[in-house]
């Protein structure tokens, strides 16, 4: 006998064993099978991060294909749950331009050093100092965003084959960056108190590490926050492997009632941990502030490899935000800020208590920006976000967080980017787009 099956059947089936990247698709050349066997680390061989490079493909693909489809849609998206960034109206936007208008023209006839503005960087050294940190101007360099950071950091002490552990799930612009350098990306599950230690104690054992990236302090894209004693036990981790830490700072300024805990840097005396903080999310994404913080001789060698890229970020914008860094003006917003933060999680979290179809649930953070949602296991939200992108909504489908096998049936809502006027409305229309999903 023989059974039908419809062309579109078969081209969404092959659509999802290349999400699973169990195939890569190459336009006008067809479907290759990347063998199983790749994706499992017990797999020693060389062939192994050969492997991992050619994962690249899809993946670069997927993304590619996820922001044209934002592109095309952008202009008509109503609900922009998807951008993790804060609304313009909380940020000091205005003050930022007016001191662009008045800063010396000569700032745009020279080139910044290498390491950044010195007054920019002294002014980091304060900020980080009511952080607990003790660190010198000579150990802080400006980069153009953490995205730069991470991916002078991945330059510089990542090669082909090298072991990264990342968490699972994690900030989707990290793994990609791994990726780029041919690393051996191992993930470690997170759960409410961030990165499972346990895991990541066992699997260190086989496949000792390079380097471990981490976002301790809520979490992208779970909003996890790991305890003290957890860091404490994590830079033991680190010194017994003689590896590094790459500690990704974005959102610890913004919790909601209580101060996380300290960075895992400031408890590092040995040199172990880089610390990336960016000021893009509070400050002007559009500015690309961000400070990578190390200590000697790794501080020599991100200096060369932020030379090489691009001799130095622009002084433009780090002589437009140093008044206010230098202000009081940056405490005080950040204080508006936090309220607004806590008083928006709090409406989407109502809102979803009132809405949200049964067999759902979603993480409840005390800080950051976004809340993570877990549908039944069967649901694909990536095919979700079809549907919502029709109803001009859109949110970060679960699976681009993943660097290893994902989970197709989460998704991150973030609440601070659009205007709070929309929130109410817009998860009323994501809670009903899932319940018809449920239901069909
Ligand atoms: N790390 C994390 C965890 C982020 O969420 C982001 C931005 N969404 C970045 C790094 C990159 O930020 P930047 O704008 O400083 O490049």
């Amino acid at each position: 006998k023989q059974l039908g099956v419809s062309l579109v059947t078969c081209s969404k089936a092959y659509e999802r064993l290349e999400r699973k990247r169990l195939i890569t698709r190459i336009h006008g050349k067809g479907c290759y099978v990347l063998v199983e066997s790749t994706k499992k680390i017990e797999d020693n061989s060389d062939l192994n991060w050969q492997l991992t490079i050619v994962d690249y493909l899809p993946r670069a693909q997927m993304l590619k294909n996820f922001q044209a489809g934002f592109q095309e849609a952008d202009s008509s998206i109503r609900f922009p749950f998807h951008v993790s960034a804060i609304n313009e109206k909380l940020l000091p936007t205005y003050e930022i331009v007016r001191e662009i208008k008045k800063t010396d023209q000569t700032a745009l006839s020279k080139y910044s050093p290498f390491q950044g503005d010195m007054d920019l960087r002294s002014e980091f050294v304060n900020y980080f100092k009511r952080e607990g940190m003790n660190v010198a101007v000579d150990q802080v360099l400006t980069v153009s965003g953490s995205q730069q950071g991470i991916d002078l950091v991945a330059r510089t002490f990542i090669g082909a084959g090298d072991v990264v552990y990342v968490e699972a799930p994690t900030y989707a612009g990290a793994i990609d960056i791994f990726l780029s350098r041919g690393a051996k990306i191992i993930t470690v599950p997170v759960n409410e108190e961030g990165l499972r230690l346990d895991l990541l104690t066992k699997l260190c054992d086989q496949h000792p590490p390079k380097l471990i990236y981490t976002v301790p302090t809520f979490q992208n894209p779970t909003g996890a926050v790991m305890s003290m004693p957890k860091r404490k036990h994590l830079l033991e981790i680190a010194e017994a492997y003689h590896t590094i830490i790459l500690e990704d700072d974005t959102f610890s300024d913004m919790y909601f009632t209580e101060k996380p805990p300290k960075s895992i840097y400031s408890l590092d005396t040995a040199g172990h941990v880089i610390h990336s903080k960016t000021f893009s999310k509070v400050l002007a994404p559009s500015c690309r502030i961000s400070a990578l913080i190390a200590k000697g001789s790794f501080m020599n060698r991100l200096l060369a490899a932020k030379s090489i890229t691009d001799l130095g970020s622009p002084l433009l914008t780090q002589r437009a935000v140093l008044p206010y860094l230098k202000s009081n003006r940056m405490e005080k917003q950040l204080e508006e800020l936090r309220l607004n933060l806590k008083k928006r999680c709090e409406l989407v979290q109502t809102m979803l208590e009132k809405y949200a179809p049964p067999n759902i649930s979603w993480t409840h953070p005390s800080g950051g920006l976004n809340i993570w949602v877990t549908l039944p296991k069967w649901v694909d939200t990536d095919e979700l976000l079809k549907l919502a992108v029709r109803k001009k909504l859109a949110f970060l489908p679960g699976s681009v967080s993943y660097a290893g096998e994902a989970n197709y049936n989460e998704l991150r809502i973030c609440f601070a980017f659009l205007h709070d006027s929309l929130i109410e409305e817009g998860i009323m229309i994501l809670c009903e787009l899932i319940s018809q999903y449920l239901e069909s």
